[in-house]
Protein backbone atom coordinates (compact mmCIF):
# COMPACT_ATOMS: atom_id res chain seq x y z
CA UNK A 1 0.00 0.00 0.00
CA UNK A 2 1.02 3.80 -0.49
CA UNK A 3 2.51 5.11 2.38
CA UNK A 4 2.32 8.85 0.86
CA UNK A 5 -0.67 10.96 1.48
CA UNK A 6 -2.50 12.98 -1.15
CA UNK A 7 -1.69 16.51 -2.05
CA UNK A 8 -4.93 18.06 -2.78
CA UNK A 9 -5.12 21.40 -4.32
CA UNK A 10 -8.55 22.79 -3.33
CA UNK A 11 -9.76 26.51 -4.98
CA UNK A 12 -12.92 28.41 -5.52
CA UNK A 13 -14.00 31.55 -5.73
CA UNK A 14 -14.06 33.93 -2.59
CA UNK A 15 -17.35 33.42 -0.84
CA UNK A 16 -18.52 30.46 -2.97
CA UNK A 17 -18.19 28.31 0.83
CA UNK A 18 -14.60 26.81 1.10
CA UNK A 19 -14.06 27.82 4.69
CA UNK A 20 -18.08 26.26 5.66
CA UNK A 21 -17.18 22.95 3.20
CA UNK A 22 -13.77 22.25 4.63
CA UNK A 23 -15.06 22.98 8.11
CA UNK A 24 -17.22 19.93 7.84
CA UNK A 25 -15.00 18.04 5.84
CA UNK A 26 -12.63 18.26 8.09
CA UNK A 27 -14.76 17.39 11.31
CA UNK A 28 -15.19 13.88 9.35
CA UNK A 29 -11.81 13.25 8.08
CA UNK A 30 -9.51 14.24 11.40
CA UNK A 31 -6.41 12.63 10.00
CA UNK A 32 -6.47 15.28 7.13
CA UNK A 33 -3.97 17.97 7.27
CA UNK A 34 -5.49 21.27 6.50
CA UNK A 35 -2.88 23.31 5.48
CA UNK A 36 -2.77 26.86 7.18
CA UNK A 37 -1.21 29.75 4.66
CA UNK A 38 0.85 32.34 5.99
CA UNK A 39 -0.89 36.09 4.68
CA UNK A 40 -0.52 39.76 5.00
CA UNK A 41 -3.91 40.36 4.79
CA UNK A 42 -5.24 41.56 8.31
CA UNK A 43 -7.92 39.34 10.30
CA UNK A 44 -11.15 39.05 10.08
CA UNK A 45 -13.52 38.79 13.18
CA UNK A 46 -12.85 35.41 15.10
CA UNK A 47 -9.76 34.37 12.82
CA UNK A 48 -7.41 33.91 15.17
CA UNK A 49 -3.19 33.18 14.33
CA UNK A 50 -2.10 29.96 13.91
CA UNK A 51 -5.59 28.49 13.40
CA UNK A 52 -7.15 30.20 9.91
CA UNK A 53 -3.64 31.48 8.90
CA UNK A 54 -0.34 32.72 10.42
CA UNK A 55 -0.75 36.66 9.97
CA UNK A 56 2.23 38.32 8.77
CA UNK A 57 4.11 41.68 8.20
CA UNK A 58 5.00 41.81 4.40
CA UNK A 59 8.86 42.09 5.51
CA UNK A 60 7.89 38.70 7.39
CA UNK A 61 6.49 37.53 4.08
CA UNK A 62 9.40 38.56 2.24
CA UNK A 63 11.93 36.98 4.64
CA UNK A 64 9.88 33.54 4.11
CA UNK A 65 10.23 33.92 0.33
CA UNK A 66 13.96 34.30 0.53
CA UNK A 67 14.71 31.64 2.36
CA UNK A 68 12.75 29.27 0.10
CA UNK A 69 9.99 28.61 3.15
CA UNK A 70 6.54 28.45 0.83
CA UNK A 71 5.77 25.83 -1.25
CA UNK A 72 4.03 28.80 -3.78
CA UNK A 73 2.91 32.08 -3.27
CA UNK A 74 0.42 34.62 -4.67
CA UNK A 75 -0.65 38.38 -4.72
CA UNK A 76 -4.67 38.18 -4.11
CA UNK A 77 -6.87 41.47 -3.92
CA UNK A 78 -3.89 43.67 -2.58
CA UNK A 79 -2.31 41.01 -0.40
CA UNK A 80 -0.28 38.03 -0.26
CA UNK A 81 -1.07 34.71 0.43
CA UNK A 82 1.57 31.86 0.41
CA UNK A 83 2.12 27.93 1.84
CA UNK A 84 4.31 27.35 4.22
CA UNK A 85 6.58 24.35 2.87
CA UNK A 86 7.80 22.06 5.89
CA UNK A 87 4.15 20.95 7.64
CA UNK A 88 3.51 19.99 3.79
CA UNK A 89 6.25 17.67 3.41
CA UNK A 90 6.49 16.34 6.73
CA UNK A 91 2.34 15.55 7.21
CA UNK A 92 2.63 14.17 3.18
CA UNK A 93 5.19 11.53 4.67
CA UNK A 94 3.45 10.75 7.62
CA UNK A 95 0.90 9.17 5.09
CA UNK A 96 -1.68 11.80 5.42
CA UNK A 97 -3.64 13.69 3.04
CA UNK A 98 -3.07 17.29 2.97
CA UNK A 99 -5.72 20.09 1.36
CA UNK A 100 -4.23 23.58 0.54
CA UNK A 101 -6.71 26.11 -0.09
CA UNK A 102 -5.14 28.29 -2.45
CA UNK A 103 -6.23 30.23 -5.45
CA UNK A 104 -5.94 29.98 -8.83
CA UNK A 105 -2.28 30.95 -9.75
CA UNK A 106 -0.58 29.50 -6.97
CA UNK A 107 -3.06 26.03 -7.84
CA UNK A 108 -1.45 26.39 -11.10
CA UNK A 109 2.08 26.27 -9.57
CA UNK A 110 1.62 23.56 -7.43
CA UNK A 111 0.10 21.17 -10.02
CA UNK A 112 2.49 22.13 -12.20
CA UNK A 113 5.34 20.85 -10.23
CA UNK A 114 3.42 17.89 -8.38
CA UNK A 115 1.54 16.57 -11.30
CA UNK A 116 0.44 13.76 -8.97
CA UNK A 117 -2.03 16.31 -7.14
CA UNK A 118 -5.56 15.92 -7.15
CA UNK A 119 -7.25 19.39 -7.78
CA UNK A 120 -10.57 20.33 -6.84
CA UNK A 121 -12.90 23.38 -7.49
CA UNK A 122 -15.45 24.89 -5.19
CA UNK A 123 -18.22 26.21 -7.64
CA UNK A 124 -21.17 28.49 -6.48
CA UNK A 125 -24.70 27.64 -8.12
CA UNK A 126 -24.70 30.94 -10.24
CA UNK A 127 -22.71 34.60 -9.97
CA UNK A 128 -25.83 35.68 -8.37
CA UNK A 129 -25.59 33.54 -5.49
CA UNK A 130 -22.03 34.11 -4.87
CA UNK A 131 -22.44 37.85 -4.90
CA UNK A 132 -25.04 37.65 -2.52
CA UNK A 133 -23.01 35.04 -0.06
CA UNK A 134 -19.96 37.33 -0.43
CA UNK A 135 -22.53 40.55 0.77
CA UNK A 136 -24.47 38.56 3.39
CA UNK A 137 -20.95 37.70 5.08
CA UNK A 138 -19.96 40.99 5.62
CA UNK A 139 -16.33 41.01 6.28
CA UNK A 140 -15.21 42.92 3.21
CA UNK A 141 -15.20 46.16 2.02
CA UNK A 142 -17.71 47.42 -0.89
CA UNK A 143 -14.51 47.96 -2.96
CA UNK A 144 -13.12 44.62 -1.59
CA UNK A 145 -15.91 42.54 -2.62
CA UNK A 146 -16.30 44.48 -6.09
CA UNK A 147 -12.69 43.40 -6.61
CA UNK A 148 -12.99 39.63 -5.48
CA UNK A 149 -16.19 39.37 -8.02
CA UNK A 150 -13.91 40.72 -10.87
CA UNK A 151 -11.13 37.95 -9.57
CA UNK A 152 -14.19 35.31 -9.14
CA UNK A 153 -15.41 35.45 -12.85
CA UNK A 154 -11.49 35.21 -14.03
CA UNK A 155 -11.16 32.14 -11.83
CA UNK A 156 -14.52 30.19 -12.40
CA UNK A 157 -13.23 30.73 -16.34
CA UNK A 158 -10.58 28.47 -15.47
CA UNK A 159 -12.31 26.09 -13.63
CA UNK A 160 -11.75 23.30 -16.73
CA UNK A 161 -7.97 22.94 -15.71
CA UNK A 162 -9.17 21.34 -12.16
CA UNK A 163 -9.84 17.14 -12.10
CA UNK A 164 -13.03 17.87 -10.19
CA UNK A 165 -16.03 20.28 -9.65
CA UNK A 166 -17.95 20.07 -7.01
CA UNK A 167 -20.84 22.56 -6.76
CA UNK A 168 -22.15 24.57 -3.82
CA UNK A 169 -25.53 24.88 -3.51
CA UNK A 170 -26.97 22.66 -0.86
CA UNK A 171 -24.10 22.52 1.37
CA UNK A 172 -24.83 18.53 2.54
CA UNK A 173 -24.39 17.25 -0.79
CA UNK A 174 -20.93 19.58 -2.02
CA UNK A 175 -19.83 17.99 1.52
CA UNK A 176 -20.89 14.15 0.48
CA UNK A 177 -19.59 14.69 -3.52
CA UNK A 178 -16.43 16.33 -2.00
CA UNK A 179 -16.10 13.13 0.20
CA UNK A 180 -16.85 10.84 -3.24
CA UNK A 181 -14.60 12.76 -5.17
CA UNK A 182 -11.42 12.74 -2.53
CA UNK A 183 -12.27 9.01 -1.92
CA UNK A 184 -12.09 8.19 -5.21
CA UNK A 185 -8.93 9.98 -6.04
CA UNK A 186 -7.33 7.58 -3.34
CA UNK A 187 -7.51 4.86 -6.08
CA UNK A 188 -6.33 7.39 -8.77
CA UNK A 189 -3.96 5.87 -11.12
CA UNK A 190 -1.21 8.93 -10.77
CA UNK A 191 -1.07 7.92 -7.27
CA UNK A 192 -0.21 4.13 -7.45
CA UNK A 193 3.87 4.25 -8.00
CA UNK A 194 4.49 2.65 -4.20
CA UNK A 195 1.53 0.27 -5.29
CA UNK A 196 2.47 -1.00 -8.18
CA UNK A 197 6.02 -1.28 -6.88
CA UNK A 198 5.31 -3.25 -4.14
CA UNK A 199 2.65 -5.46 -6.18
CA UNK A 200 5.75 -6.18 -8.50
CA UNK A 201 8.40 -6.92 -5.69
CA UNK A 202 6.58 -9.68 -4.19
CA UNK A 203 6.91 -12.34 -6.76
P1 LIG B 1 -15.04 31.15 1.27
O1 LIG B 1 -14.23 30.42 2.32
O2 LIG B 1 -15.11 30.41 -0.03
O3 LIG B 1 -14.64 32.59 1.08
P2 LIG B 1 -17.20 30.99 3.27
O4 LIG B 1 -17.08 29.57 3.74
O5 LIG B 1 -16.74 32.09 4.18
O6 LIG B 1 -16.57 31.18 1.80
O7 LIG B 1 -18.77 31.20 2.91
C1 LIG B 1 -19.25 32.48 2.44
C2 LIG B 1 -20.67 32.69 2.98
O8 LIG B 1 -21.56 31.78 2.33
C3 LIG B 1 -20.78 32.40 4.47
O9 LIG B 1 -21.63 33.38 5.06
C4 LIG B 1 -21.40 31.00 4.54
O10 LIG B 1 -22.17 30.82 5.70
C5 LIG B 1 -22.27 30.98 3.28
N1 LIG B 1 -22.44 29.63 2.68
C6 LIG B 1 -21.50 28.66 2.53
N2 LIG B 1 -22.03 27.57 1.91
C7 LIG B 1 -23.33 27.86 1.67
C8 LIG B 1 -24.41 27.15 1.04
N3 LIG B 1 -24.24 25.91 0.56
N4 LIG B 1 -25.60 27.74 0.96
C9 LIG B 1 -25.79 29.00 1.45
N5 LIG B 1 -24.82 29.75 2.05
C10 LIG B 1 -23.60 29.19 2.14
P1 LIG C 1 -9.34 35.04 1.97
O1 LIG C 1 -8.75 36.40 2.10
O2 LIG C 1 -10.79 35.09 1.52
O3 LIG C 1 -9.13 34.17 3.19
O4 LIG C 1 -8.54 34.29 0.81
C1 LIG C 1 -8.41 34.88 -0.47
C2 LIG C 1 -7.95 33.85 -1.47
O5 LIG C 1 -6.60 33.45 -1.16
C3 LIG C 1 -8.77 32.56 -1.50
O6 LIG C 1 -9.01 32.22 -2.86
C4 LIG C 1 -7.86 31.54 -0.85
O7 LIG C 1 -8.08 30.23 -1.35
C5 LIG C 1 -6.50 32.05 -1.29
N1 LIG C 1 -5.39 31.56 -0.47
C6 LIG C 1 -5.36 31.30 0.87
N2 LIG C 1 -4.17 30.84 1.24
C7 LIG C 1 -3.40 30.80 0.10
C8 LIG C 1 -2.06 30.39 -0.16
O8 LIG C 1 -1.31 29.96 0.69
N3 LIG C 1 -1.63 30.51 -1.45
C9 LIG C 1 -2.42 30.97 -2.45
N4 LIG C 1 -1.90 31.01 -3.68
N5 LIG C 1 -3.69 31.35 -2.23
C10 LIG C 1 -4.18 31.27 -0.98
Amino acid sequence: MSSKGLLIVFSGPSGVGKGTVLKEYLAAHPDTHYSISATTRAPRPGEEHGREYYFISREQFQELIAKDGLLEYAEYSGNYYGTPKAPVQEALSQGRNVILEIEVQGAKRVLRENPQAVSLFIMPPSMKELTRRLVDRNTEDEATVRRRLDTARNEIAQAGIYDYIVVNDSLAKAVADMDSVLHAAGFSGKNADKLIEEVLKNA
